[in-house]
């Protein structure tokens, strides 16, 4: 069976390019250039022929998809669906975020329908709790958010924030794929995955801080930090949980038409306490904050147990993510 994988040579691609392979599957892994296809290349080397690769210049075009199909190794059995703009450095929030997701989205479905064979069982669409979390409701104390929840955001918010467009465009591409399901009956079917923060190792490393991922980022800001950070999204999954979780999904057919929130409670303060107290050399390097603050009754839940129930996976302890994370971090050779 083969698998595509889009947005595969990011963090979460790295991992599910690792699991999938590692579990015998054939990986066919799509970016946009050559280039963004080297470091895995040489990562997975000794996998050989179960991993090739196709580039799509462009998510968002169906066209581009067509060379991702030909001549799979073994029959194309699902796509999981990666690629989609996860950075505040935009200069235009429309442009940058919101349309790419959405049109991205929309795209890889269309391009399973046109080019797709019989064998093709399920599309598996990365999206995340920022299209559950209603933003304008802040902390949301005594609140847990689970599969039932829609993030009330649309198109308005190219207008707003970055973060605020984020959580929007992420919102907007889920729901144009459960329409698109809805509209086009097609004959594979559609799982959301939806992870709050995602954080953990890195399958290639972490050579230099200012060139982190999104979420990597937000975590390492605690590092040297001259105050604990707020709370933005009040939950985490290790990305090493959830690679496993995006194949584990394909393995069982219950998880069809379903959406997933993954995940369990997360804050700087929380996460400060644990580094402080089970890493001695980071002790310097993490403000203190008030120890024992942490935000657990003062800020929405998050019930990500349909996803351990359904799929059989028990999640990795903060601390283990933390301690592997800022083991990364402080090893950089470029350090903040
Ligand atoms: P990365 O930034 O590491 O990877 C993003 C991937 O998407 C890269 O392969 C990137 O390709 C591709 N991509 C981004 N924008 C575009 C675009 N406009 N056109 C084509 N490809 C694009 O992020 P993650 O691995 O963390 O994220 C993967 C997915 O998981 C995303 O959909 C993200 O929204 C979702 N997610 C991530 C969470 C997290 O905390 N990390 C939480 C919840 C959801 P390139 O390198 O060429 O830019």
């Amino acid at each position: 069976q083969t698998i595509l994988v889009t947005g595969a040579n990011g963090f979460i691609g790295g991992h599910v390019l690792k699991e999938a392979l590692k579990k015998g599957y054939h990986v066919r892994a799509l970016v946009r250039t050559e280039k963004s296809s080297q470091k895995f290349r040489t990562i997975f080397a000794s996998y050989g022929d179960q991993l090739s690769w196709a580039y799509v210049p462009d998510i968002a075009v169906v066209e581009n998809y067509a060379s991702a199909f030909e001549n799979p190794p073994k029959p194309i059995t699902a796509i999981v669906h990666l690629a989609s703009p996860f950075t505040m450095a935009v200069s235009d929030n429309k442009r940058d975020l919101l349309e790419p997701a959405v049109q991205g989205a929309v795209a890889i479905l269309e391009a399973a329908k046109k080019y797709g064979s019989a064998s093709l069982r399920r599309v598996v669409l990365t999206s995340s709790f920022a299209s559950h979390v209603d933003l304008t409701q802040g902390y949301r104390p005594g609140y847990t958010y689970s599969e039932k929840d829609w993030n009330p955001q649309g198109w308005e918010t190219a207008e707003l924030d970055s973060a605020t467009a984020y959580c929007a465009s992420k919102k907007l591409a889920e729901k144009a794929a459960w329409d698109w399901i809805e509209a086009n009956k097609p004959t594979f079917d559609l799982t959301t995955i939806e992870p709050p923060w995602v954080f953990g190792p890195h399958v290639d490393g972490v050579e230099d801080l200012k060139k982190l991922n999104q979420s990597s980022a937000s975590l390492s800001q605690l590092l040297d930090a001259a105050e604990v950070p707020a709370v933005d999204f009040a939950g985490f999954v290790d990305v090493r949980d959830l690679g496993a979780a995006q194949i584990l999904v394909l393995e069982t057919p219950a998880a069809g038409g379903q959406r997933f929130l993954f995940g369990s409670h997360f804050d700087y303060q929380t996460a400060a306490d644990i580094l402080r107290e089970n890493v001695p050399e980071l002790k310097s390097r993490i403000p203190e904050g008030t120890p024992g603050a942490g935000l657990t009754q003062a800020v929405y839940a998050i019930d990500g147990s349909k996803a351990e129930r359904v799929l059989g996976i028990k999640y990795m302890p903060l601390k283990d993510t933390l301690v592997d994370s800022f083991a990364e971090f402080v090893g950089a050779k470029k350090s903040a």
